[in-house]
């Protein structure tokens, strides 16, 4: 591939990427055999001396380090990345876990976004302290407030490409160089945005995702992955030394392979999220609500996100609304989820429409004053666009609801 790190890339196209990627099973079954195995034999004794003193590629030995099923998929993931190799785990905090652990040791610090993932934000502010290792919260749209937060011990810059739950959208091109000025890693969270967005071309280091929600796109299992260089990936499964493969967190090779088929319709799900997303926005824009969807011309992340993205796949297939206060906030989801536009729960990328409010669900460990500073009113509704076929009668039955719960006029 001919590409240069830190340029954009209009004209990338990981789902072509993915489709290239064939994969024979033992009988050339065209999804591959599931392995079905925690451990594998050895052929003779000295293979596995060897590989307990060094890795040897391609060598299976027992399931929490690797397993063929998990490599596919993680195959897969690189390529969707376009990453030199990745990981898969059992959800994708350990996915973050991990990458985390592996990167920092005590006395390190992260720089953060303010507006990321809420167990991501628990996890760096009450249990990284724990291991002395300490993380500044800034705002990553504020460039010099990032390169001000970073000291000789920061190791990481951490964000989301488009952020839990107010969608701002990251300059990875800038954070990337502030990274390599400071010879630190930007670690991206790509959950909200695959495919969308590339953030390894855009000069990220490491990428991390929840596969648990548009990359599965079923709502029926948690997993997640790291990736990032070869190097990287091989310091993660370190038998003696790697985070993956000392804490544990395995996925099952069933889910794996289930995983992966739903990968192949990924780019059209991700269109279709999309597409409805941007016809319900620009609707409510209209209404009169107020909408946060990247997009929208309206948007703070709109231009940059333009500049940024794959050409072709839409806006992604999140939108928040500001019902201003929890009580509206809880009414409004009543009235939808009785209206059948989809049903009250966390998490996205369903072929279902999923809404919930972040202040008190995802982003409740974010202290109230923080969640003031960054704009996340008490009354905002993160909702996951579906896939319905008519928009425009969905649009019509959430009017209802606005109508009847006395938003947006
Ligand atoms: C859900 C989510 C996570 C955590 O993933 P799990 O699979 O639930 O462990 C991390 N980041 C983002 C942006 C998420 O939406």
């Amino acid at each position: 591939m001919n590409k240069q790190k830190g340029e954009t890339m209009h004209h990338y196209d990981p789902s072509s990427e993915i489709q290239d990627y064939l994969v024979f099973g033992e009988y050339g079954d065209v999804n591959p055999s599931i392995t079905d195995s925690s451990t594998y034999t050895f052929l003779n004794p000295q293979i596995m001396n060897e590989l307990f003193e060094h890795e040897i590629e391609g060598c299976f030995l027992y399931s929490r380090h690797w397993n063929p099923t998990n490599k596919y998929l993680a195959q897969a993931l690189a390529k969707l990345e376009d990453s030199e190799a990745a990981i898969v785990t059992a959800s994708g905090m350990a996915a973050i876990s991990c990458a985390i652990l592996q990167l920092c040791n005590a006395g390190d610090e992260i720089v953060s976004g303010r507006t990321i993932y809420g167990g991501t934000y628990a996890f760096f502010k009450n249990f990284l302290p724990k291991y002395g290792i300490n993380v500044k919260f800034v705002n990553t749209q504020d460039l010099k407030a990032v390169k001000s937060a970073i000291t000789e011990k920061t190791k990481v810059i951490y964000c989301e490409a488009v952020s839990n739950p107010l969608l701002e959208v990251a300059d990875i091109p800038k954070l990337s160089q502030l990274a390599n000025q400071h010879n630190i890693k930007l670690m991206v969270d790509n959950t909200f945005s695959p495919i969308i967005i590339s953030p390894i071309h855009l000069g990220a280091h490491i990428v991390v995702h929840s596969l648990t929600k548009f990359i599965n796109g079923t709502s029926d299992c948690v997993a997640g992955c790291v990736c990032g260089t070869h190097e990287f990936i091989s310091q993660l499964t370190d038998i003696n030394s790697g985070a993956s493969m000392l804490l544990g967190p395995v996925l099952d090779s069933y889910r794996a392979a289930s995983i992966m088929k739903n990968i192949h319709s990924l780019h059209i799900r991700m269109k279709k999220h999309g597409e409805n997303a941007q016809y319900l926005a620009e609707n409510f824009e209209k209404l009169g609500c107020k909408v946060f969807y990247p997009g929208l011309k309206s948007h703070n992340g709109h231009k940059l996100l333009k500049e940024i993205m794959n050409d072709g796949f839409g806006f992604g297939g999140m939108l928040a609304i500001d019902a201003g206060t929890t009580e509206k906030a809880n009414e409004f989801m009543a009235k939808m989820q009785q209206e059948k536009v989809g049903y009250l729960a966390v998490s996205l990328g369903y072929f279902k429409t999923l809404f919930s409010s972040p202040g008190h669900s995802t982003s409740s460990e974010i202290p109230e004053e923080e969640r003031k500073a960054m704009g996340l009113s008490e009354g905002l509704v993160r909702i996951s666009i579906g896939l319905d076929n008519d928009i425009r009668k969905t649009f019509e039955r959430i009017k209802k609801c606005l109508n009847e719960v006395g938003l947006c006029k």
